[in-house]
């Protein structure tokens, strides 16, 4: 037992241990199946995974970073194209684009909700923009509305980054539902994790699907015989037995997550004038709080470091998703963007903080939380 006064950022023992013998059971099958590769709990999962996100097919790979990789190039987005992509996301989704061959070309994010503006991203339209990935950041999503009506008026493909939004909803649809390709990925922390890496990628459209099928294995519809320059990227068979038995929870994990956000918001809110504001939540319970993260104003009277100190000296652990914005990432200079480039992205990334959030986080612990920011 952890004691109360301490709180981890995530943990997940909390969720598996329930689940323990029916994982195990999982694993074993495949065992004694032997088909550790693209076997009967991969096909299984992926129908099932597809279906939950509102969409026909689903076709498992390696990681998340791959899903947006395949997702872009199984649309015919690859050398020479330019990909709109928000300045403030995990790393993850710039290298999704290069590793296609495209361009990304960044965009600054909306101050209140943290997700890609749109007004900005209509700015930088080429006329060889092809696509934009749209991240649906903290486990909200980009509203649909708004994202189908960008991708008709420009005449883009929409691939999304759903890597942390599994079964987010809004305006009706599922996260992943609304691109011509929705990609996820199933790193151990996020809503649905694996027990190592692995990605989907769902769609509605059936040659995609098939596209996508070949490119994960070495570009072969047919064994021995490539018709694409393909890659070896598969979700393992173990891993989509354990994702089977795990994914019937996940809509009670997110309402768990939902619920505990609702509790930090109610005892945030009296630090609203005092420069403490959570990411804003335009999707109510669809909303399924990847991160809880809160922004720290600079008429706090300490900045975010010190606050994230305070809080570890009280046993609280807190993240920063994430601390540098793209566009200054040592390694992401040859994209050519400069400090000043994207300002409410650089702002965001020096004041937000994420709180601990997982589903089985108490409402003690909650509590404890929020009366020790209340104190600094
Ligand atoms: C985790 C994550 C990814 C990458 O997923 P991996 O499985 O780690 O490759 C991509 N985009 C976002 C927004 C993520 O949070």
């Amino acid at each position: 037992m952890t004691s109360l006064k301490t709180v981890p950022f995530v943990d997940l023992k909390i969720q598996h241990e329930p689940l323990h013998k029916e994982i195990d059971q999982a694993i074993q099958t495949v065992i004694q199946r032997g088909d550790f590769v693209l076997g009967q709990a991969l096909r299984e999962f992926e129908s099932a995974f597809a279906q939950a996100c509102g969409v026909e097919y689903g076709v498992g790979v390696a990681s998340g970073t791959d899903a947006i990789t395949l997702g872009l190039k199984a649309c015919g987005i690859g050398s020479g194209d330019e990909v709109l992509v928000p300045a403030n996301t995990f790393i993850a989704t710039v290298i999704g684009v290069l590793q296609a061959g495209a361009t990304p070309i960044l965009v600054d994010c909306d101050p209140e909700t943290a997700l890609i503006d749109l007004n900005q991203a209509a700015k930088v339209v080429t006329t060889k923009t092809k696509g934009i990935v749209p991240v649906h950041l903290y486990g909200q999503m980009v509203s649909p509305r708004a994202l189908l009506d960008f991708a008709g008026a420009y005449n883009l493909i929409i691939v999304e980054d759903a890597a942390q939004a599994h079964l987010g909803q809004r305006e009706g649809y599922y996260a992943g539902s609304v691109g011509s390709v929705g990609a996820f990925s199933f790193y151990p922390s996020k809503n649905l994790g694996a027990f190592g890496n692995g990605g989907i990628v769902v769609t509605r459209d059936e040659d995609i699907a098939k596209t996508l099928r070949s490119l994960r294995n070495y570009g072969a519809p047919s064994k021995y015989y490539h018709t694409e320059l393909g890659i070896n990227s598969r979700l393992d068979t173990i891993q989509a037995g354990i994702l089977q038995v795990k994914l019937p929870h996940l809509s009670q994990w997110n309402q768990l997550r939902n619920e505990a956000a609702k509790q930090y918001d109610e005892l945030l809110k009296p630090l609203e004038n005092k420069g403490i504001v959570p990411i804003k939540n335009y999707s109510e319970e669809g909303h399924v709080y990847h991160l809880y993260v809160i922004r720290i104003g600079q008429e706090f009277p300490f900045n975010r470091e010190k606050v994230q100190d305070l809080l570890g000296n009280k046993g609280i652990q807190t993240g920063i998703h994430y601390p540098i914005p793209c566009h200054l990432q040592p390694a992401y200079k040859a994209l050519g963007y400069q400090l000043g480039d994207f300002p409410n992205a650089e702002d965001l990334c020096q004041q937000i903080l994420s709180l601990p959030m997982y589903p089985g986080l108490s409402t003690e612990q909650i509590e404890w939380v929020g009366s020790q920011i209340s104190l600094l």
